[in-house]
């Protein structure tokens, strides 16, 4: 199967005169191993899709199976399970807890769900991610991109089968941006792990396998290898 699937998802906020429509019927595989860049205008419901397929917000009609799992068949303890042991996510805002060191913040979500981390596994992501010595500082003894490569080990440490990002590079200078990129690409190609971003960046999207295009809550393109020109 594939690692995700959404199923004719539609989503409707508000209610009477100010429905939006922010997902009009949204079908859409995600391969095993792969890459994939979600792009689109402001508000053609890109978020939305995100949310929905990472199990974050409720759709209004439709599927989504992560793996062979039916998300609506999940109650929301089964939900909050299966997000911690299966999904990472990486946000534009990087999310890290303040007061907590780069490890602490890292291993957090392990720490919640009473997991022990797979050493190997994290010391892998920690020298693949240049964090080794970073380990005890805190987010605001970071930098930028320091700080995102740091949520992208705190979303690889559980090994998850499927990586979520909405704008991972959005606050990042370009070189940042890059080194956030190529670990994300690492976790396809090295790891076997599933990507899929949200991204209004070319450049991003050339880091991809397959980009999709969303306009008014529908997908309307698909392109395999895209590069940061031929999704302009
Ligand atoms: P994108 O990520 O492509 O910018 P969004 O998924 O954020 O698009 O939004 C799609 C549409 O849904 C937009 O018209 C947006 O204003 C609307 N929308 C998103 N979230 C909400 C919400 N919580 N309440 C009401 N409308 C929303
Ligand atoms: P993005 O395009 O990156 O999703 P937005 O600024 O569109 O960022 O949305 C940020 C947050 O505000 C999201 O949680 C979204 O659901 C919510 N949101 C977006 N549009 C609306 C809206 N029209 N009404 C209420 N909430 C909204």
């Amino acid at each position: 199967p594939a690692a995700a699937r959404a199923i004719d998802l539609t989503k409707v906020y508000g209610s009477g005169d100010t429905q939006v429509a922010a997902l009009a019927g949204v079908s859409v595989e995600f391969a095993k191993g792969e890459f994939t860049a979600i792009m689109g205008p402001s508000g053609s419901g890109k978020s939305t899709l995100m949310h929905c397929l990472a199990g974050l917000d409720a759709a209004s009609s439709g599927t989504v199976r992560i793996g062979e799992t039916d998300l609506t068949d999940l109650s929301d303890k089964q939900m909050t399970k299966l997000r911690r042991d299966r999904i990472g996510f990486v946000f534009q805002a990087f999310n890290l807890v303040p007061t907590l060191t780069a490890l602490e913040n890292i291993t957090l979500p392990l720490d919640i769900a009473g997991r022990k981390p797979d050493q190997d596994w994290l010391d892998t992501v920690l020298k693949r991610l240049g964090l080794i010595d970073r380990l005890t500082h805190r987010p605001s003894e970071l930098s930028g991109g320091q700080q995102q490569r740091v949520a992208c080990a705190r979303a690889l440490a559980g090994k998850p089968e499927i990586i979520f990002g909405d704008e991972p590079t959005g606050n990042l200078d370009s070189r940042a941006s890059e080194e956030v990129l190529t670990i994300l690409r690492a976790a396809v190609d090295e790891f076997g792990q599933t990507v899929v971003i949200v991204t209004h960046e070319p450049h991003a999207a050339g880091f991809a396998d397959r980009v999709v295009f969303l306009a008014d809550g529908r997908i309307v393109d698909e392109m395999r290898d895209p590069t940061a020109d031929s999704v302009l």
